[in-house]
């Protein structure tokens, strides 16, 4: 009886509970920022399915762009310094798994898609480029003592339990983006970087996120500061601040964010102010004073894809690593490399 009412449950999640998450429509206008990540991805064709022995990304040559050393590593023992680096171990291990599995689609299908990025290298350890990454001292050595070893031997759990699944979109890798904190619904990549319209990168909502309290942020800048800030790319920008509607939000994206906005007599993306404005994500309401303005941010990071803050939430309500990796990622499956 229990194992039906255990079968029943997960039908109804399957069934109802994703799908009525995972149907919130994208805007179909993209905007202009593109991340690093981005920028350099060769829209290649996958090739064949042969591909995907698992021994053939067996080694994972990493660039540390610091030295400019190449170190080439085990694709498991990379993964352990990416999840070790990219979440904390703290949360719950069906989260660690989860990161485990999208770190390790995202540097397959990098390897396969974007194999120009680095001369001789598959992947890099500057978050902003590749995925983080930090060794094994050196992760050890910053956290407490008496923790050290056990948050270690969760990680690597993490990644070994799931050896060699990685998350697939009609047969094939998927590009895994994901980021620390949605603010509660994520968003589709079309509406961050325009162009792709990856139909797994949908905005979805998720419960429990309102707890990760610091991972929202403000960032106040005098009236001056704001236009010198929009002048280090729009060197004409003019702001009268005694106007009212002197800044406008001109639209939003279906998830919320901002998508256009005016400063002055300067219309641009959402995207493009985070990065002049240096705010931790494009979901941000702004007041301004007589000397200020303040900028209320909430979330952090693009928003597309897996985020990690709903991931250890969803882990805490109950669920696996699978049923979290398909909440963020539409109509995708969990596949053995092997298998493929
Ligand atoms: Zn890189």
């Amino acid at each position: 009886m229990k194992k039906i009412l255990i079968y029943f449950g997960g039908f109804l999640m399957l069934f109802f509970i994703i799908p009525a998450i995972c149907t919130i429509t994208p805007s179909k206008e993209p905007t202009q920022e593109t991340l690093s990540t981005e920028v350099s991805d060769e829209d290649t064709e996958p090739e064949t399915s042969n591909q995907y022995d698992y021994e053939k990304y067996k080694t994972i040559k990493l660039l540390h762009p610091e030295t400019a050393q190449i170190e080439e590593l085990n694709i498991d023992e990379y993964l352990y310094g990416v999840v070790a680096s990219e979440m904390p171990a703290s949360f719950e291990l069906e989260a660690l798994k989860a990161q485990a599995v999208v770190a390790r689609t995202y540097t397959i299908y990098q390897t396969i898609h974007n194999s120009v990025k680095h001369e001789n290298a598959d992947m890099c350890d500057d978050f902003n480029c590749c995925q983080a990454w930090i060794s094994k001292d050196e992760r050890l050595a910053k956290w407490e003592q008496t923790e050290a070893e056990s948050n270690w031997n969760k990680i690597v759990q993490a990644v070994d339990s799931t050896k060699g699944k990685i998350v697939t979109y009609e047969g094939q890798p998927i590009n895994a983006f994901f980021h620390a904190n949605s603010g509660g619904i994520t968003e589709s990549s079309l509406n961050i970087w325009g162009g792709i319209d990856y139909p797994y990168l949908k905005s979805v909502e998720t419960t429990g996120e309102e707890g990760y309290t610091q991972y929202s942020s403000q960032v106040i800048l005098t009236h001056q500061e704001l236009i010198d800030k929009i002048r280090t790319k729009y060197e004409d920008c003019e702001i009268d601040f005694a106007q009212e509607n002197c800044i406008q939000i001109l639209e939003y994206t279906t998830s919320g964010r901002i998508k256009t906005i005016k400063f002055g007599n300067k219309e641009i993306a959402g995207t493009e102010a985070r990065t002049l404005l240096g705010l931790k994500s494009t979901n941000f309401t702004f007041a301004i004073d007589g000397k200020n303005i303040t900028f209320v941010v909430t979330g952090y990071g693009h928003g597309v894809g897996m985020s990690q803050t709903g991931a250890d939430a969803l882990a805490k309500l109950g669920s696996n690593y699978e049923t979290i990796v398909k909440h963020f990622y539409t109509n995708v499956e969990i596949t053995e490399v092997n298998s493929l």
